[in-house]
């Protein structure tokens, strides 16, 4: 790709490496495991341990006990599932309560893998389910199935979040809407900060004695973002040097590609929002930025779900963000590949690693305010704290208690792992984000410093 077209930002190499339709990481279906777990490149809290989606569950389902207890039009829908295991996790956890689940009408899944849309779909639907193509409209095409849990209520599945149904205004909707570790793959920008050489002015004045007078246009020392694009690295042919003893060797390029400044600003830098977080740091030269406007458009269109304007109703439903990033900084080079378990380049193994970027959630914050009146937006908080507020110790506790006896090490570990900090541990470097009906603030969630109601 890159070597036909020059170099490229760093959002076109992540969309070909992760999900071109011939060769894209998630996009290809592998013949012996997939992406996740033991044999796979990494593993998520979901399968680490079933708690995760138990507790989920439990935070959806005080989020429709503190909005009224609707009695229908419940839809769950949740960008990135993987292998689907959180989701059977919710939907096998709510089961147990027997009027939030019937309130359930449908489960969305945005999923841009074929082969993983198989998976979740045997997981949920059963063995012998198959996907079948239903044509609303022209623009209204989707996958379905029956669930297992429940009264079968269908699953469905699209493959962006733009061909998600933008809701009649028929029936009220209430959408629950959960991302975890679907941010962090996806595409971001990055900028830098150049101050700009001084310029001579193009008018030129003449002093006195006719001789032109050099002055500097003030503009020009203005910083500029330049956009960080992926070059790839000079074939190895070229890469022979004289070396200081004076021998021919052969420099071996480290990576296939390597990242490089543009040498002009670019239209591309339009994607940073004009907020003063930016701004403070477009002044010091050599800083550095990372913008995803596709997140942006995620979280918006998940806040205009839940604040109504993609359904002409009232406020309603909720989304959980969980994935890994700071608190509330901008995240710096943070693009970095994982395969088998390591942290490798991410100009390495095109296609073959996964590709994954720190998530700005003060960013998705930000454009889920901007996306709708009627939303408002709570944390970021770390998991261990959330996890732990929303009881995770009692829930292992038991499930140790009936646990077959070599099965109740495992259990241990992974409750553990997912609210402890440290290099392994989950809890601090993780954080949860909840977007809700606009509320003034008044009933704050649970695991955001709100109590589970009876
Ligand atoms: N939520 C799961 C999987 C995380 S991996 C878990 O925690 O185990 C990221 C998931 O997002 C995968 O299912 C991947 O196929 C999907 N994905 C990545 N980029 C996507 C995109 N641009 N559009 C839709 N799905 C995408």
């Amino acid at each position: 790709m890159e070597q036909v077209t020059g170099p490229i930002p760093i959002a076109a190499y992540m969309r070909q490496c992760l999900t071109a339709p011939d060769g894209g990481y998630y996009t290809t279906t592998r013949p012996s495991s997939d992406q996740f777990g033991k044999r796979g490149d990494f593993i998520t809290s979901p399968e680490i341990s079933q708690v995760f989606g138990e507790l989920v569950g439990v935070w959806f389902l005080t989020e429709w006990m503190g909005q009224g207890r609707p009695a229908d039009g419940v839809q769950f829908m949740e960008v990135g599932p993987g292998r689907g295991t959180m989701m059977s996790d919710i939907l096998r956890t709510i089961a147990q309560f027997k009027s939030f689940a019937k309130a359930v009408d449908s489960v969305w899944l945005v999923e841009a893998g074929q082969g993983l849309r198989k998976q979740q779909c045997t997981l949920l639907c059963g063995e012998q389910s198959e996907l079948r193509e239903v044509r609303q409209s022209e623009t209204e095409v989707y996958w379905e199935a029956k669930s297992q849990f429940g009264n079968g209520i269908p699953v469905r599945w699209v493959e962006d979040i733009a061909l998600l149904p933008k809701n009649d205004t028929s029936s009220p909707r209430v959408p629950f809407i959960i991302a975890h570790e679907f941010f962090d793959a996806l595409p971001i920008h990055a900028f830098e900060s150049v101050a700009a050489a001084p310029e001579q002015n193009k008018t030129q004045l003449l002093d006195k004695a006719g001789r032109p007078m050099v002055r500097q246009d003030p503009a020009s020392k203005v910083p500029q973002w330049r956009e960080l694009l992926v070059a790839a690295t000079r074939p190895k042919i070229d890469l022979f040097s004289t070396s200081s003893t004076g021998g021919l060797e052969q420099k071996q390029p480290e990576t296939d590609f390597q990242l490089t400044v543009a040498k002009a600003s670019n239209a591309n830098s339009l994607v940073i929002p004009e907020r003063p977080r930016y701004m403070k740091l477009k002044g010091q030269p050599e800083s550095r930025v990372e913008v995803s406007p596709e997140s942006q458009r995620y979280a918006r269109d998940f806040a205009q779900r839940i604040g109504g304007n993609l359904s002409g109703q009232k406020p309603a439903g909720a989304a959980l963000i969980i994935d890994y990033g700071p608190l509330d900084s901008i995240p710096v080079n943070t693009l970095r590949g994982i395969k088998e378990h390591k942290i490798v380049s991410p100009f390495l193994y095109a296609g073959q690693a996964d590709l994954s970027a720190d998530v700005d959630f003060g960013a998705l914050a930000d454009a889920a305010i901007e996306g709708s009146e009627g939303v408002e937006v709570h944390g970021p908080v770390e998991q261990g704290s959330w996890l732990r507020q929303l009881g995770i110790k009692d829930r292992a506790k038991k499930l140790v208690t009936n646990a077959r006896e070599d099965k109740k090490g495992d259990i241990e570990t992974g409750w553990k792992r997912l609210v402890e900090g440290g290099p392994t541990g989950m809890g601090k470097a993780y954080k949860v984000m909840a977007i809700l009906p606009e509320n003034g603030g008044k009933r704050r969630p649970v695991g955001f410093g709100g109590d589970i109601e009876g």
